[in-house]
């Protein structure tokens, strides 16, 4: 099933190029008082709320999928993690090119890097678009597989991982390029965009086997397919749940293949994922500078 959430916090089914509104189905999670619980309620409750959903669906109001506002189908992730150079031709661009490297080499490999985290606070959905933060500083996309948890994963095994996942969607994991910390250049407000939709983990059986591409106004920047991860799905929940424990609607970005180039305010994204669809992001800009913002800029840090 697709269940996407659009609009005003609506919930919605996803069947072909409609919507149907089963917000009626968010009736059933429990109500959340202070201190709210730190993961997301609908994904704890997801199998409740596709039932509910199913079962709504006949009656829904239906809408286009077109004219809608696309948000996150994940609205309350504790955490956002992502894997750094995880194909082995961006990671060869990497190595190639200090713009992307940031003149840290030790972070060329997924396993001298780690994991990193992306804030919370950088989470959008494709209707809400990129807004460019420092337009003075390298911006790039990087189209990636975003894995969805399912359910609390503390030291999972490869071998079991996969029955942790929630499902899949598309992500875009903006990037301000330079020597800071991933953590710092990645986690504006809009640089995790997620979506269009979350497609439950039965309808994908290989996550490892998945066309993905990204185009920028229509010119495609990024094409490969997810049989080319350097570290899969399954080793990338083990690694991740040996370091922190995992909470129902964690998102993993599990990292970009070659290909990633600049954005700017004015552009028009258009990234797909087989057996996901494709999600249309526009890019703008805030007219406000930050003086700290030229202060960074002005060390050339950006290549
Ligand atoms: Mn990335």
């Amino acid at each position: 099933m697709r269940l996407c959430r659009f609009d005003d916090n609506r919930l919605g089914l996803v069947d072909g190029s409609v919507i149907r509104d089963v917000t009626g189905a968010l009736d059933l999670l429990p109500r959340a008082g202070y201190p709210f619980p730190a993961h997301d309620l609908l994904i704890e409750h997801l199998d409740e709320i596709l039932d509910r959903a199913h079962a709504l669906s006949p009656q829904a109001r239906t809408v286009a999928v077109e004219a809608v506002t696309l948000l996150s189908p994940v609205a309350n992730p504790s955490k956002i993690l992502a894997a750094p150079v995880n194909f082995e031709k961006h990671r060869e661009e990497a190595r190639k090119d200090s713009a992307l490297h940031g003149n840290n080499p030790s972070t060329f490999t997924i396993h001298t890097a780690g994991l990193f985290l992306k804030s919370v606070g950088s989470l959008v959905g494709p209707g809400q678009g990129v807004v460019i933060r420092l337009p003075e500083r390298r911006t790039d996309h990087e189209v990636e597989l975003v894995v969805v948890i399912g359910k609390r994963a503390n030291q999972v095994s490869r071998r079991d991982a996969l029955s942790y996942v929630a499902g899949y969607a598309i992500g875009l994991d903006i990037s301000i390029r330079g020597t800071e910390d991933r953590s710092f250049r990645k986690s504006p407000d809009t640089y995790s965009v997620v979506g269009p939709w979350l497609v439950t983990a039965d309808e994908i059986r290989d996550p490892g086997a998945l066309d993905l591409r990204i185009a920028v106004n229509g010119e495609v920047r990024q094409q490969s397919n997810t049989r080319h991860f350097i570290l899969g799905v399954p080793e990338l929940i083990e690694m991740a749940s040996s370091m922190y424990t995992l909470h129902p609607g964690d998102l993993m970005f599990t990292g970009t293949p070659e290909g990633v180039s600049p954005i700017h305010a004015g552009d028009h994204i258009e990234a797909t994922i087989e057996q996901i669809g494709t999600m249309d992001v526009d890019v703008r800009t805030d007219e406000v500078i930050s003086p700290y913002v030229m202060n960074v800029s002005s060390t050339g840090a950006s290549q």
